[in-house]
Order: structure tokens, then C-alpha cells, then sequence
């Protein structure tokens, strides 16, 4: 690729504040996008008002300020691109691709969507959410860190929900559309999204989208390996200082950086020694039994 045309993303939910994870990601994506002389974005993906925190999209903002990640372009809020995933709805029913499904979810049987509604709707029932028809054969694509990956999306998820029930535009959708809409090249994200991208590789060839490179990052995890989540309150995002917490990012990325220096060198140094080929494929836990941060660089 050309130096100059790599474009990449973080595209955070205002469903709380930057976590650990998710600054690894903002770090993962900024120093792949810096090590291509590209560009690199934010959206904020304002997508499911239930589920946001008020002023969280204003705090994660604030805070890659703090960490001096500046986007490239204007913030895009994906609020306001509810035309184009309408539209991006509209391809898809056209191709004969959408049906209404009238089942709650107490109705369906967990795993896969059964195809309850994929004939037609049950008689006396009204459909609710949307759902994309989606193929036998699997989704191949490989990942920059996680290797290949091969999912056949009937066995693992189903016919999946496009429109939710409650008329919001599902994420699997707005993300693909929004995506191929500035330009992304490459899309650098935590591993807990790696399950929904054979969805999202689907729906880029069924709307005729081309498919970004991927590269999923190790998720970050409590000394009980369970995935770190805004929620959890611990978090060296909030409790350590700024240069502090960009090392223990670059350290989880295998990138452990010299202790000396201020926030500015240490972008420096990430900047000129960044290698993806250096990213471990699964990572530790980030607290110690402790509570304190395991990968604290001073
Ligand atoms: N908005 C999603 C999240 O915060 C991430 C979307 C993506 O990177 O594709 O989990």
C-alpha cells in the first residue's frame, strides 16, 4: 500500500469511561496508523442512547487529549449517520436479504438464531427486529495477530439482527457502513470484537463494501481473567498518571518502553520502534492479585 492511504480508527461506545482495553486499542490502531504515514480517526459510536453514560463521549475525548492521541480529522459521531445505515438497509432488502422476525428473546433457544421467522412470519404475529439471511459457507479472512480465522456464520450465530426491536440500526451494521464511509484500511481493535467480524465481512460483500485489514489485539484482563470492562472500577486509565499508563499500554502490546523520559518521548520511542509483528497474539492479566498494575514500566 502507498504510504498515505492507510486509514485507521478507534471508534469507542459512550458506554463509560476509557478503560484499560480500550486505551490499548487507541494506542494499537494510533501507532499502526503512524508506522503507515496514514491517517488515523475517532468515532464515537453514539449508536444505543439506552445503554450511554451521559458525558462519557465528552470524558473519552478528554482523555486521549490527556494522552495527546489527536485524531487527524473532525470526531465523527455516528448518531448522525442514520441515513446511511437506513440506506445500507435498503441494499440489503432490495437483494432479498432482510426479513422480519416477530420472536422475543425469551422465545429463542440460545446458540445459533433457529430460523423461526426466516420463511415468513408466524400467522397473527408482527415482525419486530430485522434480520439479514446469512450463507453456508464460512467467512474466511486472516488476521494481522490472530492468524486466519474460518467461521461459518449459520453454525455460529445464525441469521443475525440488523434492525433491532426497539428501531436502533444494529452495531454489526453501522460499524461496516461507517467504516467503508471514511476510507478505513485497516481495523486495529481489542480481540473481544473478533467474533463479529466474519458478520461484518458479510455484509461488506453484501452491500458490495470492500473489506479492511484486520488485526485483533489481546484483550486485557482482571487477575480473574475476566475480559476488563468499563465497569470495573481498579483501572490504570484513571488511576495512573498519563505516561504511566501509555507504558503499561505499550508493555501489554509487547512494546515495554524505557522508564525515563515524558509522555512526549515516550510517543517517540513508541512511534519509531512500533512492529504489529511484536503484539502477542493473547494477553496477561493486567492487575495483580494486588489490585496494583502488573505492567507498570517504572
Ligand atoms: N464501539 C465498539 C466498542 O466500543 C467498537 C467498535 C469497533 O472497534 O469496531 O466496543
Amino acid at each position: 500500500m502507498p504510504r498515505g492511504s492507510y486509514t485507521g480508527r478507534f471508534a469507542p461506545s459512550p458506554t463509560g469511561d476509557l478503560h484499560f482495553g480500550s486505551l490499548v486499542a487507541a494506542v494499537g490502531s494510533f501507532l499502526q496508523a503512524r508506522a503507515h504515514g496514514g491517517r488515523w480517526l475517532v468515532r464515537i459510536e453514539d449508536l444505543d442512547p439506552p445503554r450511554e453514560v451521559p458525558g462519557s463521549a465528552e470524558r473519552i475525548l478528554e482523555d486521549l487529549e490527556r494522552f495527546q492521541l489527536s485524531p487527524d480529522e473532525t470526531v465523527v459521531w455516528q448518531g448522525t449517520r442514520r441515513a446511511a445505515h437506513e440506506a445500507a438497509l435498503d441494499q440489503l432488502a432490495a437483494a432479498g436479504l432482510l426479513f422480519p422476525c416477530a420472536c422475543t428473546r425469551a422465545e429463542l433457544p440460545p446458540g445459533p438464531y433457529p430460523g423461526t421467522c426466516r420463511e415468513g412470519l408466524p400467522p397473527g404475529r408482527k415482525g419486530r427486529a430485522l434480520r439479514v439471511r446469512v450463507p453456508g459457507d464460512p467467512i474466511r479472512f486472516v488476521d494481522g495477530v490472530q492468524g486466519p480465522v474460518s467461521e461459518s456464520l449459520a453454525e455460529c450465530c445464525g441469521d443475525f439482527v440488523v434492525r433491532r426491536a426497539d428501531g436502533l440500526v444494529a452495531y454489526q451494521l453501522a460499524v461496516v457502513v461507517d467504516d467503508a464511509w471514511q476510507g478505513v484500511t485497516e481495523i486495529v481493535r481489542g480481540a473481544d470484537l473478533l467474533d463479529s467480524t466474519p458478520r461484518q465481512v458479510f455484509l461488506q460483500r453484501a452491500l458490495g463494501l470492500p473489506t479492511p485489514s484486520y488485526l485483533h489485539l489481546p484483550l486485557a484482563r482482571d487477575p480473574e481473567g475476566r475480559k476488563l470492562s468499563k465497569s470495573l472500577g481498579a483501572d490504570p486509565v484513571r488511576s495512573m498518571p498519563p505516561l504511566d499508563a501509555l507504558g503499561a499500554a505499550l508493555a501489554f502490546l509487547g512494546h515495554a518502553p524505557p522508564p525515563h523520559g515524558d509522555l512526549e518521548a515516550r510517543w517517540a520511542w513508541a512511534r519509531e520502534h512500533w512492529d504489529a509483528g511484536r503484539v502477542p497474539r493473547e494477553g496477561g492479566a493486567v492487575f495483580g492479585a494486588d489490585g496494583q498494575a502488573v505492567y507498570s514500566p517504572a
